[in-house]
């Protein structure tokens, strides 16, 4: 695969600073007893914002972020981990609902300079769209030997009743667990979300209320988390490649969902599908994959694939995957040229689409990665 090469060369606009300048904003959590041991386990919090690291206004009574040393004064129980913790954070933390492809990169930029400095990292993160930046780091960091643990919670770390305490300090458990030989025993971006760990590339948020807000229909938590924690090492991403790391910074935007509803007009699917520099449809159909078999429909379908639109067929069922050939109508939409997008969440989906395009792959190459998964985003044999 291409590769976007530095930062720099691609996203001059980056916000961070050169590594020197970086590290000046680096901040020890940890008590200073608890610095100095060789061994112990060194991890990077990044905070980006959420939830977790809100207040309400006193005057408009809204949540708004603070920054991460109040967030820390508010879990005194950090400095009783025998870690080394280290906090990094974002210039103006957000509301993850405004995140964008250029926050994803920031982040990435923050792990592939720090990588070899520590041993995990945990990204703070608001749940909105904490799917999507899983996902999409998933695809950015290539060839990942550490985890990256994104967590946040639903309740202000303030409030008595607050889910960010546990989140966190499991989050720092996780980041810090290393097998018998001493090697991290996550190799991949997860979610953490109260005692599940998903895999960050197949989990969704479901729930804006519950405590448990994630949910993976077709992926299996990465640990049982109860008193103990046990991963389950038949599920963790074990990756082949002795390659180090590689930070893949292009993401094309050019993308978008388009989602089936009867009485779907062909005037919008033309008009939706001829929006200027669109490169990529995730389009979410019914159940097994299927959508109307009527001419005018399938004609627009084939008219945005002839003209080199990538069109994915996922489902807007959570759970099971599209089987392109099952129904008569799920077949018609694939002599259109529409691609399967098999049991992909639509965070994977989309975010996979814009890391393709991004790395100036061309259209076909981007139809076959998309149909192979890449790191456990999908069923199917990696490549
Ligand atoms: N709106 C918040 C965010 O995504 C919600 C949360 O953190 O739970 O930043």
């Amino acid at each position: 695969m291409a590769h976007s090469g530095s930062p720099s060369d691609s996203y001059p606009a980056l916000n961070l600073y050169p590594k020197e300048e970086m590290m000046k904003r680096i901040k020890s959590v940890s008590t200073p007893e608890a610095n100095g041991g060789a061994d112990r386990p060194k991890i990077l919090i990044i905070y980006t914002g959420g939830t977790i690291g809100m207040v309400e206004n006193d005057v408009t009574g809204e949540l708004e972020p603070f920054d991460f040393d109040t967030l820390v004064d508010n879990v005194p129980r950090i400095k009783r981990l025998d870690y080394d913790i280290d906090s990094f954070q974002f210039e103006v933390p957000i509301d993850s609902s405004a995140m964008t492809p250029k926050h994803w990169q920031d982040i990435a930029f923050c792990i592939d300079n720090f990588y070899d400095d520590y041993d995990g990292f945990v990204v703070l993160h608001g749940t909105d769209t904490m799917a999507y930046t899983a996902s999409a780091l998933s695809f950015m960091l290539e060839n990942l030997r550490k985890p990256v643990i994104i967590t946040g919670s639903q309740l202000p770390i303030q409030e008595v009743r607050t889910d960010g305490e546990e989140n966190l300090i499991t989050s720092l458990q996780i980041a810090a667990a290393r097998d018998k030989k001493g090697r991290p025993m996550l190799n991949e971006v997860a979610i953490l979300f109260e005692n599940y760990l998903w895999r960050g590339n197949r989990a969704t948020k479901y729930s804006a209320d519950n405590f448990n807000a994630f949910k993976s229909s077709n992926f299996p938590r990465l640990a049982k988390i109860g008193m103990g924690i046990t991963f389950r090492d038949d599920v963790l991403w074990h990756p082949q490649d002795p390659e180090p790391l590689k930070v893949h910074y292009g993401m094309d935007s050019n993308v978008m969902y388009l989602s089936l509803f009867p009485g779907i007009t062909d005037t919008m699917m033309k008009h939706a599908l001829s929006t200027p520099g669109l490169k990529g449809v995730v389009m979410k159909t019914y159940g097994a994959g299927n959508g109307p078999s009527d001419p005018d429909f399938l004609k627009a379908l084939k008219e945005a694939v002839d003209r080199g639109i990538v069109i994915v067929n996922t489902s807007q069922c959570d759970n099971g995957m599209v089987d392109p050939r099952k129904y008569k109508t799920g077949s018609a939409l694939y002599d259109t040229g529409v691609i399967s997008g098999h049991d992909l969440t639509s965070e994977a989906a989309i975010t996979k689409l814009m890391f393709l395009f991004g790395q100036n792959l061309p259209v076909d190459e981007v139809k076959r990665m998309m149909e192979i998964p890449l790191v456990g985003e999908m069923k199917g044999e990696a490549i």
